[in-house]
């Protein structure tokens, strides 16, 4: 007879992906997939993963980098302030461990941006230890599982999420097994339309052969994204190939202090004055664009401004070519690449505009 975590891990070995993550067992590696995956899609976070360690291959060569360079490789995956955090994290791994991410639950859990998550995954998958984790597909897992009818993000719901997870991990393989977990939800028990009869674990399942199977997990209430309406300003210099972009390092809360056009909520002239530039401003925007990021919804109005110099120190110029080189918004992104701007027209910022 064999039980869930039997049939679990079963299952995974024959049919889970074959992922780059999956092939190591370095915690540093580990470390930065985890981070990458988080909100970001598998298909998307491939390229990046293989970029990031191609560039920074150990955490003393990521603790060595300037957070610039660190940004420049993270652009177009969305959500900077992981990037930032997986730095700082990284760089303490250095100063305090001489490079190696530490084995102890509690220290690992200590560092910069390593939550109980990122934690539990590092410690079960790089060093086979019972630690647990809950994610997105790992909560819909459970929710069908056990029936959970209680709404996701309800403390008491966490809290049975992570008993459950903590009770299951137990045994061999436990770094395996968060992982079929979180494969069955991505490749099974998905959210719409979960494939209840390609599941291993119909057998064990509360919910299978029920409308629960569709209708757990309960989802938590959300609080509509504030509107936000700002103004964005072009603001160029030069003409043809010599053209440049005046850029800024964003609003941290916004934009999570990357590289970004002016902008403001009190007018154009007020963006340019903020970011320390004089320019000959277009009075008409130019474009409008909405631009949802996590708890907030900009209407952004597009201004074009020419001539632009700056006033004092801050701005930089950049051309539609070094734009590559460092890390910019998604928005300025967006902006600089509407037709009504044409900025980035032909420039070679591909392998950068993948997705976020
Ligand atoms: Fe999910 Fe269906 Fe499997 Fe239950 S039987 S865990 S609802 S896929």
């Amino acid at each position: 007879m064999t039980n869930l975590r039997e049939r679990l891990l079963s299952w995974y070995d024959r049919a889970g992906r074959d992922l780059p993550w999956r092939r190591s067992r370095d915690p540093y590696a580990i470390w930065v997939s985890e981070v990458m995956l988080q909100q970001t899609r598998v298909d998307t976070v491939i390229p990046y993963y293989h970029r990031f360690l191609g560039r920074f291959p150990s955490a003393a060569a990521l603790a060595d980098a300037d957070e610039d360079e660190v940004l420049a490789a993270w652009s177009g995956l969305g959500y900077y302030r992981r990037a930032r955090l997986l730095h700082r994290g990284v760089r303490e791994v250095v100063a305090r461990y001489g490079g190696l991410v530490p084995e102890d639950p509690k220290a690992r859990r200590a560092l910069p941006g390593v939550g109980r998550y990122t934690a539990g995954a590092i410690g079960s998958i790089a060093f086979d230890r019972e630690e647990p984790i809950v994610d997105g597909n790992v909560s819909r897992v459970f929710a069908r599982l056990f029936r959970i009818d209680s709404p996701l993000g309800a403390t008491a719901t966490t809290q049975r999420l992570w008993d459950e997870a903590e009770k299951l991990v137990r045994g061999p393989r436990p770094g395996d097994l968060n992982q079929a977990l979180m494969e069955l939800g991505a490749m099974v028990c998905t959210p719409k339309g979960p494939d209840c009869a390609s599941c291993p674990l119909t057998s064990d399942c509360r919910s299978f052969g029920t409308s629960d199977a569709t209708r757990l997990p309960i989802k938590a209430t959300k609080k509509p994204p504030r509107r936000l309406s700002l103004c964005a300003v072009v603001a160029t210099s030069g003409r043809g190939r010599d053209k440049e972009v005046w850029l800024i390092k964003g609003r941290a809360a916004l934009f999570g202090g990357l590289w970004g056009l002016p902008i403001s909520d009190a007018g154009p002239k007020r963006a340019l004055d903020e970011a320390g530039l004089r320019a000959r401003l277009r009075p008409e925007p130019s474009d409008r664009i909405t631009h949802v990021l996590t708890h907030r919804r900009l209407e952004v109005d597009v201004y074009l401004a020419t001539g632009a110099k700056p006033i004092h120190d801050g701005p930089s110029p950049y051309s539609a070519k070094s734009l590559a080189t460092v890390g910019t918004s998604t928005l300025t992104r967006r902006v600089l690449s509407l037709p009504a701007v044409r900025f980035t027209q032909g420039a070679d910022l591909a392998p950068q505009w993948a997705s976020g």
